[in-house]
């Protein structure tokens, strides 16, 4: 099968050993889900790892289905509930972090920056070697398009189905096996194989510039998208020189891995 084929030769391009211990990223949606169940078919080493959001009903149904599929994969299941360690719902931390900032931070970037930082912390305890995710073909292209369209496409130079920044001993590094794998293709997939996957959108999900960005990318053909993400790869060692010189370092703060002396975490919730 195409996809199969195409998953399992993104894990070669990035020599990932099945002796590692892989934490994925498990959101209930269809390319987490198919991420974890094909590391599984083939072998890898894998736990599932969920962020309870505590957006209502959404998040009760996302829970319910990493619930089942770690239960079906026969692999551990760690669950972060956001409003036991943090005191508060995604959407009350987000309110009251655009009520301090001004209406420019969007939901989704402010999600997404919580949701890293939890992330690489809770897998630090955790003692695992890799984080998988699962970004597809649509999200990579989107995310490359916004940068350049933005004039920052040093901001891609940590991105590609391995993060650049391996041997930091704080930053654990992330892998993204569905990088090439067209959305559609994905979807079908999991349907197929009658995967446990919420297919209703996140409440939240509002970035009104990426759904822009995405109208423009489901215009494009499968090749297309492709081809903008094999251009991606070829300029991908010169935008990551962009960056190499400004290094990684810790937050002042919380001492989590960041470019700047505070962290985009601790910069938005200003404690
Ligand atoms: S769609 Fe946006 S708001 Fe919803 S969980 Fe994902 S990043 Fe968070
Ligand atoms: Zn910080």
């Amino acid at each position: 099968m195409e996809l199969e084929q195409k998953f399992k030769q993104t894990l070669e391009k990035i020599k990932l050993n099945k002796k590692e211990k892989i934490l994925v990223a498990l959101s209930g949606g269809k390319d987490s889900t198919v991420t974890a169940y094909l590391l599984k078919k083939f072998g890898y080493n894998i736990e599932g790892f969920h962020i309870n959001l505590s957006m209502g009903d959404y998040s009760k149904k996302c829970l319910d289905a990493v619930e089942k599929l770690c239960s079906d994969l026969k692999i551990k299941l760690h669950v972060y509930n956001i409003k036991d360690e943090m005191g508060g719902s995604m959407c009350y931390i987000r309110t009251a972090i655009q009520t301090s900032h001004g209406k420019g931070l969007k939901n989704c970037a402010i999600c997404g920056v919580i949701k890293k930082w939890i992330m690489n912390r809770e897998a630090r305890k955790l003692k695992v070697e890799k984080i998988a995710t699962g970004h597809n073909l649509d999200d990579e292209t989107q995310t490359f398009l916004m940068n350049i369209l933005k004039g920052s496409p040093q901001l891609s130079a940590n991105s590609g189905a391995i993060t650049k920044n391996k041997g930091d001993k704080k930053f654990i590094t992330r892998i993204k096996p569905l990088f090439y794998i067209d959305e559609n293709d994905i979807r079908g997939y999991a349907k197929k194989k009658k995967l446990p996957v919420v297919y209703e959108k996140c409440p939240c999900a509002l970035d009104s510039y990426r759904i822009q960005i995405r109208q423009f990318t489901n215009s494009l053909t499968k090749k297309e998208k492709e081809n903008i993400m094999k251009n991606f790869d070829r300029l991908s060692e010169r935008i990551q020189k962009l960056k190499s010189e400004e290094g990684l370092n810790y937050c002042e703060k919380c001492g989590e891995p960041s470019r700047n002396k505070i962290c985009r975490m601790c910069a938005m919730i200003k404690k």
